[in-house]
């Protein structure tokens, strides 16, 4: 930015992925005069959110709404389903899931780490053999990120489930969607999961402060004698109010009037579109890494986030004085870098609301960073992407004429 500016022209490019960029039909149904959180009108919104939201997460069972951030969501996972001193197996994919688990010990559970290098996603075969150890079924529940936020790794839901399966054991699944529901194909109900965790400000396209639960039967039963306290995120007193469109304190009404446009423009574009869209995006950003000569964190094609791509600088370069030179000089924000690879990488997020354009545009800004932080790389990712772009579109143009 030029000295003496207080201001940056254009848009700025909101690349962590989460919070997404908003669209502004979005903003534009949050920006409505306030209703009666109890009057008929909000019934009515109330009804057709809590059934439209599940379709998103690909459920019959009920959805909770809770007015805070994923991290809430995550402890009503947790307090509804657990009791104190209960084992809970949780797999080190990274920050994310370390704070899930630090959290689970917070509250009194005994997590079980399985240990990871920060570079892959969960592997059911690692969980299938710990919980076959467990002979006295004494695991309560599997906690499974499904998309690692930190490092761009999505991990195999449905594998896993048939893992928990394989091994016998009647432990609840319990999985964290918060980076990847809206964006890439997920599926409660036929998965088997017990309790999904969603967020607002990531796939959904939404600002941040709401966040939610899918429960299944066994999760709601699990509840019935589940010990930890519980009392803004106990499920039962939300449940009977919903049936009826309410809520039992008051929902953020500003944000569900931008959650049923939300669903409705993802249902416009057509979920599978909209996962296409996502894997599209994420293969020409890491055709663009892959040409500036630079390494994906994310060891094996197998775990490759449609969301997020991780992007590991040469030994000796700090990737904060990239971020911030970066935002300075072309206004854009990339995600931050954790734990043992601290400082050596940066995240783009292709998540929420990007087209083709938008992503051109933040691999050309991302090109000429690299440059500008003297950073050595190749140049000619940009034109990677694009060449890539191009072939999808008229691969897709053929598919369709057929
Ligand atoms: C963003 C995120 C969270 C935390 O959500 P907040 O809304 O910041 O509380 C948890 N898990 C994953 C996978 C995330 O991406």
């Amino acid at each position: 930015m030029p000295q003496n500016a207080s201001r940056q022209p254009g848009r700025h490019f909101l690349q962590i992925p989460g919070p997404t960029p908003v669209p502004d039909r979005v903003m534009r149904a949050i920006d409505m005069p306030l209703i009666d959180q109890r009057g008929p009108e909000f019934a009515k919104l109330g009804k057709r959110v809590l059934e439209g939201i599940k379709t998103i997460f690909k459920t019959t069972q009920p959805v909770i709404i809770y007015t805070a951030t994923g991290t809430g969501a995550w402890e009503a996972a947790l307090v509804n389903t657990l009791s104190p001193g209960d084992r809970v197996l949780m797999v080190e994919t990274g920050q994310f899931a370390t704070q899930w688990k630090t959290m689970a010990e917070k509250l009194g559970l005994k997590p079980e780490f399985i240990k990871g290098d920060w570079r892959t996603g969960a592997d059911p075969a690692a969980i299938e053999e710990h919980l076959r150890k467990d002979k006295a079924h004494e695991i309560k529940a599997v906690c499974v990120l499904h998309n690692e936020t930190a490092t761009g790794c999505l991990s195999p839901i449905a594998a896993i489930r048939k893992a928990i399966s394989a091994a016998g054991h009647p432990a609840l699944f319990l999985v964290d969607t918060i980076s990847s529901l809206a964006s890439t194909d997920y599926r409660h109900d036929e998965w088997g999961v017990d309790v999904t965790v969603g967020g607002a400000q990531k796939g959904l396209m939404l600002p941040p402060g709401m966040s939610f639960n899918a429960v299944s039967d066994k999760a709601l039963n699990a509840a019935k004698t589940s010990k930890l306290p519980k009392s803004f995120w106990a499920w039962d007193d939300m449940l009977t109010m919903n049936k009826v469109g309410f809520f039992p304190y008051t929902p953020a009404t500003q944000m569900i009037q931008g959650l049923a446009v939300s669903i409705d423009m993802l249902h416009e574009e057509g979920l599978d579109n909209v996962f296409a869209r996502h894997h599209r995006l994420a293969e020409a950003t890491r055709r663009a890494v892959r040409a500036w000569g630079l390494e994906i964190l994310c060891r094996e094609p197998k775990y490759y986030s449609p969301t997020i791509t991780a992007v590991l600088l040469p030994e000796g370069h700090d990737a904060d004085a990239f971020r911030a030179l970066a935002l300075d000089t072309f206004n854009i924000s990339y995600g931050a870098s954790f734990g043992p690879y601290a400082k050596r990488y940066f995240r783009i997020g292709h998540l929420g609301d990007v087209n083709d354009g938008w992503m051109i545009g933040v691999l050309g800004i991302t090109e000429m960073a690299l440059g500008l932080s003297g950073i050595p790389h190749k140049n000619g990712g940009v034109q990677a992407a694009m060449d890539y772009l191009v072939s999808a579109h008229s691969a897709g143009a053929r598919a369709a004429a057929e």
